[in-house]
């Protein structure tokens, strides 16, 4: 870890930590993560999990020491195993595929997720062409496009929505973990482009990404840098980075507490700490120790939601 900076001081100086509230691990990313350790503890290793299960290196990392084996594909799972579907939902081709092979499915997809992929079978049903707003390539799009390959246009900035070209009934999902207000702009500009658009029923973007982010700007408001604890493959993560850079304030994103660059927080007398939905709380706890380092800490929550979602878990690893 880099030396701490006020370390051999004469006066250790003072400095706060202002924590966002709500930060770290959402209800769909316990849940998934639950899966799998059930599995481990009752059917023994190896648990084979397609993709990661959660976007963070630690879970990932953890849930291997106890055996999971993490795979990019059902063609690396042996015949007959069981593979759990990570939080980021899987495209129905995906799903016929472990059906074929004879795999035993247990499905983390987060309830959220499988809401979007409910709403693009409905609004497929009914004939729209869907626009899926979304970043290209992440698996939660990949999983919703998949659902009506045919029908769906993916689409991340207004520029491609200047881009479109369709006709005939028209309606949009989102990716869950879209900031905010980048997303707003978008779907602003769908309903100029298509005035009879028809969206989902309630917020695609989820409860867990929608507090995040309004937490992080509120400590964006009085914090002279923010660390977001959380992967660089986690966009919930890194869009608490964009939230914050675009409220005005220097923010880094890191895996840990190793990560710190003193010269970050060298000059700074408050720190704004958070972390992506697929970070546990354990790393902040890590990184507030950490800035100990760094002087006098005194620290402070700033709280703009309370959060007590729960989802059920999957038949296969109730208890009965
Ligand atoms: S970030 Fe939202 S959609 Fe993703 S796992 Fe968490 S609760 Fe579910």
């Amino acid at each position: 870890m880099a030396v701490p900076i006020g370390v051999g001081d004469s006066a250790p100086r003072s400095l706060t930590v202002l924590q966002a509230s709500p930060r770290a691990f959402c209800a769909g990313v316990e849940r998934a993560i639950e899966i799998v350790e059930l599995l481990l503890e009752r059917q023994g290793a190896p648990v084979f999990v397609r993709k990661q299960i959660v976007h963070n290196v630690h879970v990932v990392r953890g849930l291997e020491a106890r055996g999971a084996v993490f795979v990019e594909e059902l063609d690396e799972v042996p015949d007959g195993a069981t593979v759990v579907f990570s939080a980021h939902g899987v495209s129905p081709a995906v799903r016929r595929d472990a059906e074929r092979r004879g795999l035993r499915v247990v499905d983390a997809t987060c309830p959220l997720v499988a809401k979007v992929h409910a709403e693009a079978r409905r609004f497929a049903g009914r004939g729209d062409t869907i626009i899926l707003v979304g970043h290209r390539g992440h698996e939660e799009s990949e999983g919703t496009l998949g659902e009506a390959p045919e029908q769906t246009i993916m689409v991340e900035t207004v520029e491609d929505v200047q881009r479109l070209s369709v006709s005939g009934p028209v309606s949009y999902l989102m990716q869950t973990t879209l900031a905010v207000d980048e997303a707003a702009a978008v779907v602003d500009a769908l309903k100029a482009r298509f005035p009879d658009l028809r969206g989902p029923d309630s917020d695609d973007i989820c409860y867990a990404t929608t507090n995040r982010q309004n937490a992080v700007r509120a400590v964006a408001a009085d914090a002279d840098v923010i660390l977001v604890v959380g992967s660089r493959n986690s966009s919930n993560s890194v869009r608490l980075v964009d939230v914050a850079r675009r409220a005005g304030v220097k923010a880094y994103l890191i895996d840990d507490a190793d990560a710190i660059d003193p010269l970050w927080v060298r000059d700074a007398k408050v720190i704004g700490l958070t972390a992506g939905a697929s970070a546990s709380p354990v790393l902040v706890s890590d990184v507030l120790e950490a800035l100990r380092g760094y002087g006098d800490v005194k620290v402070l929550e700033r709280e703009v939601a309370k959060e007590d979602v729960h989802f059920g878990l999957p038949s296969e690893v109730r208890s009965r």
